[in-house]
């Protein structure tokens, strides 16, 4: 059955449905979705999680051709525990909320106008992308050479693992913005502090250290109150750069959204890596657009796992895990995904507008194997000899090479 019937019987089954859940129909003006198809399944009598069933129409009624057990592929930040402090607040998505997310962690930050990550490093190494405002980031690399810019929408950062560094929201309304760390086990609340190691070291040690009064560092807030801290908008940029200091020989910023994407027929791909920004040694990213209607075509990585965040829209991934395993996830705006390494895959666009989703891999460079062009670049023969198509069908094939198909 294909996805526009299975939703037609939906809408039929919806007549069977709990009171409560009629009732929250009634106010929405959505269809009751029940876990059945015709022949298989049946209605849920409750008690039951109408809004999370909704969200999930692919885990409710999966595809016929979803099969055997796989983990878990898709967690929301929106069940993430937010820390708020004075100047913002913060989420993460790790191993912990993830459990098959054993590479990569990730992190969902507001800072208000002038709000401050307080100056920090940590193990793991760094890379965000900046999803609303505009913020200051600051760093010095290990050679002395110092760092200062200013980032908004669309662009990326990369901190490699121990570079201190902070984060400021700026004007008019701060920022928010998705980091991505190369370790799953990665905790935010389990970072260097500077505030913090100043209250662990003994103030004659300090006063030594700097060649001050054994007082000089009374003044320093304890780390509860910084962290996240709200602070006075800065300068202007050119006010912030460090008189006599080298720029550091790489830059940490890079504009994503100013790259010229690759275009393809319903939809767009931009992908950033060493070779176009080459201090993120660590995390390889796409930022990929589906029109509606469009999909992500089926393909596998052969490098490494993939960690997705979903910007806008609403779609679905669909995963192949050899040994006849397929399960089929839905996502939308602020959901991550999940694929393990060389799984094969495709994400469609459910939606009604443009599905907006980053692709991260804890590698150096990017890489997929689609299999359009595996197809396509096969001896025509061989291919027949597996699927025994009608030749029509074996001539399209060497037509799409492109990332992104029509629906
Ligand atoms: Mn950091
Ligand atoms: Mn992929």
């Amino acid at each position: 059955m294909d996805d526009m019937s299975r939703r037609t019987v939906l809408a039929a089954t919806a007549a069977g449905s709990l009171f409560a859940a009629t009732r929250a129909s009634a106010a929405t003006g959505d269809t009751i979705p029940q876990p059945q198809r015709p022949g298989h399944g049946g209605t849920d009598p409750g008690p039951r999680n109408l809004m999370r069933d909704q969200q999930n129409p692919d885990l409710l009624v999966p595809p016929s051709t979803d099969h055997g057990t796989l983990p878990n592929l898709r967690y929301s930040f929106s069940d993430s525990h937010v820390r708020q402090e004075s100047g913002g607040w913060t989420r993460q998505v790790t191993v912990r909320e993830l459990g098959v997310s054993k590479g990569i962690a990730g992190v969902n930050m507001r800072l208000n106008a002038g709000g401050v990550r307080e100056l920090h490093w940590h193990k793991a190494a760094e890379w965000a992308y900046m999803l609303y405002g505009s913020a200051r980031i600051t760093a010095i690399n290990p050679d002395g050479q110092s760092f200062v810019d200013d980032v908004g929408v669309g662009d990326l950062w990369y901190f490699p693992s121990g570079v201190p560094h902070s984060i400021q929201g700026l004007g008019p309304d701060g920022c928010e913005f998705l980091l991505v760390f190369d370790d799953g086990e990665f905790d935010e609340d389990n970072t260097f502090l500077l505030s913090d190691w100043l209250k662990h070291v003994p103030e004659e040690v300090l006063a030594k250290n700097f060649g001050v009064s054994d007082t000089a560092f009374n003044t320093v807030p304890d780390p509860s109150k910084l962290y996240i801290f709200a602070a006075p908008v800065p300068g202007a940029l050119a006010s912030d750069k460090i008189a006599g200091a080298t720029p550091v020989s790489q830059s940490f910023s890079h504009r994503m959204t100013a790259q010229e994407p690759i275009k393809t027929k319903s939809g767009t791909v931009r992908i950033t890596d060493t070779s176009n920004f080459p201090a993120s040694k660590t995390i390889a990213a796409a930022l990929v657009e589906v029109e509606p209607g469009g999909m992500r075509e089926l393909h596998w990585h052969p490098n490494t796992d993939e960690w997705q965040y979903y910007i806008e829209g609403q779609g679905r991934m669909g995963v192949f895990a050899a040994s006849g395993q397929a399960r089929t996830f839905d996502f939308m705006a602020g959901d991550v995904g999940y694929v393990p390494f060389a799984t094969g895959h495709y994400i469609e666009n459910t939606g009604k507008t443009t599905l907006r989703f980053l692709e991260m891999f804890k590698s150096s460079y990017y890489a997929d194997v689609s299999l359009n062009q595996w197809l396509a670049l096969t001896p025509p023969e061989l291919v027949q000899a597996h699927l025994k198509l009608d030749p029509q069908t074996l001539a399209a094939f060497r037509k799409s090479k492109s990332p992104v198909v029509p629906g």
